[in-house]
């Protein structure tokens, strides 16, 4: 009907017969939908059946290391399971201790139990669930499909094995673990076996016995089975050097003592001196060194995937397991540590844990951040400093430059002077040398005197020439230091001269002092040649103390203010002074009492001063030292008013 339909449209009763295509996809969707809810719907009844599941545990549900399987599978199987499950637990006290008959209530318990809701399946944890459950095979669970887990294969009775029944079992290793214990420890000349006394561990430790039997010309086997816990715990605290400890079970002492959890390794641990192994991981994570053991993750993972194929209708006899060996070995980094054991003896491939992470590696990204700050700082006052010295050094270069310009300046003066002279007295010198030749050839010749007359005459328009260059070079000093005079702040001239010594000061252990007027005092210099007159009298200062060792070195420049609408400036110094008989001829062009000296400083400061109207002398102070003094005139431009007067700063020299 439908493919009909679509094939040929649909018949309207106003417009007749009409191909709607919009229909067609209509009734293909509605199609889909019913197909999509069928499906939807069985799903829906698949997840909403409720599987039933019951784990027998061996010993009660905290015993390690089956209670670490039982809660590892019940959330392997929680997170696997499409269906609803319904687990139920059941623990077999029984098997702690050898009274078979003790089971018979358990049994019509569990009998009474299952007659309500018969399980999906029946999970047993460890090997005295598994024998139980091979015990009453027929009488208690006939047809529900049975999956043997956490259980060595030894106790498995494979021959009695029905359709019904499938196995998760473990190999245990012995001599391995040993081996490993050997292996880390070559000097272990003792090992103690913990074991306690139920059936199974007295069954395991009958194996172990014949397992070891070829390690007995190493070590000395020591076994705890027939002892109660305490007993072991006295016995294990005094064991001798060289000693390790196999843990193998402690379910229940023999004294009949149950031990649930890990309580009974970690109160071994905290009490005696040797290192602990054993062969399931259960019991790993505190108290081990490590080695080849079960894993408890390992284990549960197979029995969950063999469980889902079960309750998803797979027979269980059609389903093959290998038998689970020992993981990958893994050892706790701390005992390591603990017992000096290098991670180079460890079997390659295997796992180190609970390793503490080294500060670096705990705190590596503070670290670097931290780092990265620090060297971006270093960086950043390294190029500071590195900016400051450069600075510093350009300073002291322009400063020490600046007192070269000084020297520098009277040299060129001196020399360019000289060589004036010398060119331009050069001249009358020698027409007067000649004429007075020529006098004393005349003097002894006959009629001399008309020639003589010409000769005296010659002698002294030759000497009027001589004294006119004089006056010419005179006049040049004169006029080159008039060459840009203007108003000028003194203080502002001693400031920076007073800048331009401080790094020559500091280099000779010298103090600057300055005493000046305070408010601005103009004068009308040039103040470039002011500052040489300035660094010139404060390097001869500089100069005259270099012998100097007792007391202090000082300079002192003040000013003041004096009557004559004057300025008075001193540049004092703490030197030897100036001989008295000395105190003019300094002044004389090329005196100097130094080995390099031009003797023109104080000449050309003079010269300067002079210029500026002002009057340049010596003194000497009272006290010691000299004292160089000059006036200059204030300059009625520049200022706003005259300064106000102070007392003589040279009446202060005598004080
Ligand atoms: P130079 O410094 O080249 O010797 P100067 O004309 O500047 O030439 O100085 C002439 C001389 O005056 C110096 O050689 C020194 O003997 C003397 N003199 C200058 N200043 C002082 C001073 N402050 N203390 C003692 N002697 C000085």
């Amino acid at each position: 009907m439908a493919n009909m339909m679509l094939r040929t449209g649909v018949y309207c009763a106003r417009c007749g017969f009409t191909d709607i295509p919009y229909v067609r996809a209509l009734l293909l969707m509605l199609m889909l939908y019913f197909a999509w809810s069928g499906a939807a719907a069985a799903e829906a009844e698949r997840t909403a059946e409720i599987k039933r599941i019951v784990i027998l545990h061996s010993f009660g549900r905290d015993f390690k290391p089956w209670t670490d399987y039982a809660s590892s599978i019940r959330t392997e199987l929680e997170q696997q399971s499409p269906w609803r499950l319904e687990i139920t637990d059941h623990s077999l006290v029984a098997a702690r201790f050898s009274n078979e008959n003790s089971e018979a209530a358990f049994v019509e318990y569990l009998q009474a139990l299952f007659a309500m809701k018969s399980p999906n399946l029946i999970l047993s944890i460890g090997a005295p669930a598994a024998s139980f459950v091979q015990r009453n095979r027929q009488r208690l669970f006939d047809r529900i499909p049975m999956l043997f887990t956490a259980v060595e294969q030894r106790n498995v009775r494979t021959n009695e094995l029905t359709p019904y029944d499938t196995v998760v079992a473990v190999a245990h290793d012995f001599p391995a673990a040993i081996e490993n214990i050997l292996h880390l420890l070559p000097d272990t000349k003792h090992v103690a076996v913990v074991n306690g006394s139920s059936p199974l561990e007295k069954f395991w430790r009958e194996e172990m016995r014949k397992e070891l039997k070829p390690f007995e010309g190493r070590v000395t086997f020591t076994w705890y089975d027939s002892l109660s816990f305490e007993a072991i715990l006295k016995q294990a605290s005094a064991l001798p050097p060289h000693s390790a400890i196999f843990w193998h079970l402690m379910s229940v002492d023999a004294a009949g003592i149950a031990h649930e959890g890990g309580r009974a390794l970690r109160r071994l641990h905290d009490t005696v001196n040797a290192p602990i192994f054993s062969y399931v991981d259960s019991f790993f994570g505190r108290d081990l060194v490590g080695g080849p053991m079960h894993s408890v993750a390992e284990g549960s993972r197979q029995t969950v995937s063999v469980a889902m194929r079960i309750l998803g209708g797979e027979k269980p006899s059609d389903i093959k397991t290998t038998v689970v060996g020992f993981a990958t070995p893994k050892f706790d980094w701390r005992q390591l540590q603990r017992w000096g054991i290098h991670e180079d003896r460890l079997p390659a491939g295997s796992a180190v844990e609970f390793r503490e992470l080294t500060a670096w590696q705990r705190y590596r990204w503070q670290i670097e951040a931290a780092a990265l700050a620090f060297l971006v700082l270093l960086s950043m006052t390294m190029w500071l400093l590195a900016e400051r010295f450069g600075r510093r050094k350009a300073e002291i270069q322009n400063r020490s430059l600046s007192l070269e310009v000084v020297h520098l300046n009277r040299v060129a003066e001196v020399g360019a002077l000289s060589a004036s002279f010398a060119h331009d007295l050069g001249q009358p010198l020698a027409s007067i040398a000649l004429n007075a030749l020529f006098v004393k050839d005349k003097l002894s010749a006959e009629r001399p005197l008309d020639k003589l007359n010409e000769a005296v005459g010659d002698i002294v328009s030759a000497n009027a020439h001589a004294l006119d260059i004089l006056k010419h070079m005179a006049g040049l000093l004169k006029s080159r230091a008039c060459e840009s005079v203007q108003p000028t702040d003194l203080n502002d001239v001693i400031v920076e001269a007073l800048r331009i010594l401080s790094t020559e000061a500091q280099h000779r252990k010298i103090l600057l002092e300055k005493g000046c007027h305070p408010g601005p005092v103009f004068v009308s210099v040039d103040a470039i040649r002011l500052l040489q007159v300035l660094l010139n009298l404060a390097l001869n200062a500089m100069d005259a103390m270099a012998d100097t060792h007792s007391g202090t070195r000082r300079i002192a420049i003040r000013t003041a203010v004096i009557g004559g609408g004057d300025v008075e400036v001193i540049v004092e110094d703490s030197g030897p002074g100036i001989p008295t008989e000395k105190i003019d001829a300094i002044f004389d062009t090329f005196y100097t009492t130094k080995e390099n000296g031009t003797g023109m400083g104080l000449s050309i400061s003079r010269t300067i001063i002079d210029s500026f109207g002002g009057k340049i002398w010596a003194e000497n102070r009272s006290k010691g030292g000299a004292a160089f003094v000059f006036t200059l005139p204030l300059s009625t431009r520049g200022a706003a008013q005259q300064p106000a007067m102070e007392p003589r700063l040279v009446e202060r020299l005598a004080s």
